[in-house]
């Protein structure tokens, strides 16, 4: 039983969702079914989430509602000009009054804004299952609110494991075990009473890995635009290199530092379950990707380098820090933190004015330093090596940095450093791991 997720670029036009078809395809023989989890096509959540929103203060949005469903059934058109439009159109009407009605009310909630969202992804997998349904008869279309089990946390619900795992047995496993290819939604769930959650931006991957731990698959499959998870962003450092094989570890901490090709909460399920996760590329997938596991025995040193841009470098005395972390907007910010017996240094990724605003007030001590830094992890099995340490300060002695600290993991050091030198700085670490492969 196989568990296959396609990210937004990968669902984004007709000539991907091909890709995406002849993928499916080639592993339609696979024992006990397949359960592929689509995202919406590219961008379109970020429509949908301004469309929610503007419709909510009154705005009339019929044409950028027209532009998506032009969109939409272009796809359809063009990927199997002979399939049907019936489920397609229904939901595009049912996604237009949707947005009537919150025009009408004057109001956006959270809970709004996720049924809106919603349409997204249940947009993409009705296009791939309407265009499949002609030619592969075992695909059938899924709607993942009938197992996702959440609680009332819009916009980033929490998944109810426990029940999530016994509706996956009532509903999908009898479906995977006829062999089915199960085309389903990822990043949505629902409430114990019906209504419609998420589970947080990029949560498609974290959906595929629970399906997978629930329906015990023996791999899940994450397809995206890149051939695995490389040593660095390969749209910041073109060197980069995909690296063959993670441990969860690691693989977890880099997402949560930054590198975006995986949501960081995947890793926990399939860890868990002990179920490998691999990340490949939709458009080379003869590309062998990067496989995680439990363990790995690398004897690399170093792996990868991420970055977390736009954070604020706080160095303070120990109350104003405590101060910081009981302001609950504040406390979620921070990324990273040091602290003496006197003084703190705490490093906060914060989002809106709303948070910039809190952090001002928070901040009545006048001896506070607030500089712009980005964070950067370097990762690797034996990264807290004294000489690779060494190396690492070398590589950056040129740069402004402000701090060069270990996590609670040993497989990460953390450099922060000034904001505007921080793409230089990310690769003139990444020069490092070549030597250490
Ligand atoms: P999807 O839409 O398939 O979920 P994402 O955009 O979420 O794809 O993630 C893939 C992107 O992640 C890549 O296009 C790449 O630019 C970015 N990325 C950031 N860091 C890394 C990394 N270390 N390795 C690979 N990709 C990375
Ligand atoms: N469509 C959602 C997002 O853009 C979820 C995902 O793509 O993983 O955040
Ligand atoms: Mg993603």
């Amino acid at each position: 039983m196989l568990v296959m997720k396609f990210g937004g670029t990968s669902v984004q036009d007709a000539s991907a969702l091909r890709q995406v078809a002849s993928i499916i395809h080639n592993h339609a023989a696979e024992p006990g079914g397949v359960v592929v989890v689509l995202s919406a096509t590219s961008g379109t959540t970020n429509t949908l989430l301004s469309l929610a929103e503007r419709a909510g203060r009154g705005e009339v949005i019929s044409d950028e509602l027209t532009m998506l469903e032009v969109r939409h059934s272009g796809i359809l058109s063009e990927l199997a000009p002979q399939a049907s439009h019936t489920d397609l159109n229904e939901l595009l009407h049912e996604c237009r009054s949707y947005a009537r009605a919150l025009q009408i009310l004057g109001e956006c909630t959270p809970q709004s804004l996720d049924h809106m969202t919603a349409f997204g992804e249940r947009l993409s997998t009705t296009i791939l299952s309407s265009a499949l349904r002609a030619n592969t008869p075992s695909s059938v279309y899924f709607d993942v609110r009938t197992v996702m089990r959440t609680n009332d946390e819009f916009c980033a619900a929490q998944v109810d494991m426990h029940h999530t795992r016994s509706l996956c047995s009532q509903h999908l496993a009898p479906l995977c075990a006829s062999g089915s290819i199960v085309i389903t939604q990822g990043f949505l769930g629902s409430t114990s009473d019906g209504r419609t959650t998420t589970l947080g931006r990029g949560g498609s991957d974290y959906s595929a890995a629970i399906l997978g731990a629930a329906l015990s698959a023996r791999e899940i499959q994450i397809w995206t635009d890149v051939s695995g998870v490389y040593s660095a962003d390969p749209r910041y450092v073109p060197e980069a290199q995909p690296i063959t094989e993670l441990s969860f570890g690691e693989v977890r901490e880099l997402a949560l530092y930054g590198a975006k090709v995986l949501h960081p909460d995947t890793i926990a399920p399939a860890v868990e379950a002990l179920i490998p996760v691999c990340v490949l590329n939709t458009f080379r997938p003869e590309d062998a990707g990067t496989r995680i596991v439990a363990h790995t025995p690398s004897t690399a040193a170093i792996h990868a380098v991420s970055i977390v841009r736009g954070c604020s470098l706080v160095q303070c005395s120990v109350a104003t820090a405590a101060h910081i972390r009981s302001v609950p907007e504040l406390g979620r910010s921070i990324i990273l933190e040091s602290e003496t017996v006197e003084s703190a240094m705490l490093v906060l990724k914060i989002s809106g004015d709303d948070g910039i605003l809190a952090l001002e007030v928070a901040i009545t001590d006048t001896e506070v330093v607030i500089q712009p830094t980005s964070l950067l992890a370097v990762s690797g099995p034996h990264v807290n090596m004294p000489i690779i340490l060494a190396e690492i300060a070398a590589s950056i002695s040129a740069f402004t940095i402000r701090a060069i600290t270990t996590g609670a993991a040993t497989h990460t050091i953390f450099v922060a450093v000034d904001e505007l030198q921080s793409n230089e700085a990310l690769r003139a670490i990444h020069a490092i791991i070549p030597r250490h492969r």
